[in-house]
């Protein structure tokens, strides 16, 4: 199970009853329109907790904003997620005591990242497929695509220039992607369709 904390809202979470917030309480929350199916954005900003980075991965894998930062307090990630109006990510259930008190708060209950993964998607109600493989996984900026081909000559393997026709380009870091063997991967993995 998932449960959301407030800390202005959640009453006592030590009893066992935590309550199951609603996303539209979430700071940014997107939704899935049941008329459409499409997702309203924006969908929530997140903050992943030391332990949760390769689930931010995950997450960047699907186009969502999520950050984290190595090598600094738990209470400086915890600053920053209610500076930027992010939902912070955790594992650690007595987060909550801590000072300062994340303004919204996610608790995760399983260990594996894939299953975090869908934790997060099924809390926030979020659809991982419009924005799948199309954010650069190290920067957290969305790709553009190379007008044209030729524009990745040099940037990939010359096998991969070959046998790919689309590519995307990071306009951070200047990673070069495109959907190879990779993509499919992680798709099964995940348990999503091909982009
Ligand atoms: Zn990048």
């Amino acid at each position: 199970m998932v449960v959301f904390f407030f800390h202005d809202c959640a009453e006592n979470d030590s009893a066992g009853d935590a309550r199951h917030v609603p996303s539209p309480t979430l700071p940014g929350a997107g939704r899935l329109n049941p008329a459409s199916s499409e997702p309203t954005p924006p969908a929530p900003a997140f903050m992943m907790d030391h332990m949760l980075i390769r689930t931010g991965k995950y997450l960047r894998i699907c186009g969502f904003d999520a950050e984290w930062q190595r090598g600094v307090r738990t209470h400086e990630l915890i600053r920053r997620a209610n500076a930027e109006e992010r939902v912070f990510v955790t594992r650690n259930r007595h987060i909550g005591d801590s000072y300062p008190a994340p303004r919204a708060l996610l608790v995760l209950t399983t260990a594996d990242p894939v299953a975090q993964f869908r934790e997060i998607l099924a809390a926030c109600h979020l659809d991982p497929r419009p924005g799948l493989f199309r954010k650069c996984i190290r920067c957290n900026r969305w790709l553009k695509p190379l007008a044209d081909r030729e524009l990745a000559r040099g940037r990939v393997p010359p096998d991969v220039l070959k046998r790919q026709k689309r590519f995307w380009s990071c306009p951070a870091c200047g990673t070069v992607f495109w959907h190879g063997g990779h993509v499919r991967n992680t798709c099964r993995k995940l348990g999503l369709p091909l982009p």
